[in-house]
């Protein structure tokens, strides 16, 4: 199974998923992980089992909403409660999200092991829900925001992301300069969720952006907006540190 890692965030078990490693056939192909896209629910099942194989971790999921709330879960789970973000404290238990183009954030704390695991599309960006789980770390672990480390994973880039001119504006008033000029405004969200972190205290040399655009990556990444709709769902998941005389991390 192939996985996208953070240098960054190398001492923690973490990864983004690609397309590669699953069943599933097309539109969905083929290691899809969401299971209200249309994909058969055995097949997604199955992939998920694949995950857990790969990775000796289980996953802690919410229902994605858009928003910002973040909530601790400490058991594996399946997606009912209504979250954006996800903090796990309990080694072996990934917090985890699901994106085809929103951006991941997975925050990780090497003081006392703790993880958060954020969804940004548009929308959660502009509500700020990368501090919201910045400032849940420091709740619940004790994180001072400077000791963190981030990871901004892949999703889709500024070379693809068109906007309107009055969402463009938006993020302009908002978030400073994270948007390219032109007739057809292009969105950074990249940009966005760095402002957001430093904003929130995270140091700039701990904040690593991938890079990875979904829509220019065909074989290699689901996009919602290139596939328009028809598509499958990747997953970026980040655990806690293993305790001492744990087995060995990925
Ligand atoms: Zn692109």
């Amino acid at each position: 199974m192939d996985l996208v890692r953070s240098k960054l965030l190398s001492a923690f078990p973490h990864g983004f998923t690609t397309r590669r490693g699953g069943v599933s056939p097309a539109p969905w192909d083929d290691l899809n992980l969401g299971g209200s896209v249309g994909d058969d629910p055995a097949r997604v099942a199955e992939n998920w089992h694949r995950l857990e194989a790969a990775t000796g971790l289980l996953f802690a999921r919410v229902r994605q909403v858009h928003g910002a709330r973040v909530v601790h879960l400490d058991a594996a789970s399946v997606p009912v409660e209504e979250a954006d973000a996800v903090v796990s404290t309990e080694p072996g238990i990934a917090a985890c999200v699901s994106v085809a183009d929103c951006v991941p954030v997975l925050l990780a704390d090497p003081g006392s092991g703790a993880v958060c695991a954020v969804h940004a599309g548009w929308r959660g960006t502009i509500a700020r829900v990368a501090a919201e789980g910045v400032r849940a770390l420091a709740e619940i672990a004790g994180a001072p925001p400077s000791r963190l480390l981030a990871a901004v994973g892949p999703s889709i880039g500024p070379c693809c992301y068109e906007v309107s001119p009055e969402l463009a504006d938006r993020f302009r008033t908002e978030l400073g300069p994270v948007v390219a000029g032109g007739p057809a405004p292009r969105l950074d969200l990249w940009a966005a969720n760095r402002r957001v972190l430093e904003a929130a205290g995270v140091a700039p040399d701990r904040i690593e952006v991938l890079g990875r655009c979904t829509s220019c990556e065909r074989d290699t990444f689901f996009s919602h907006r290139r596939d328009a709709g028809r598509t499958g769902r990747q997953m970026a998941f980040i655990a806690p540190h293993q305790p001492t005389g744990g087995r060995a991390l990925p």
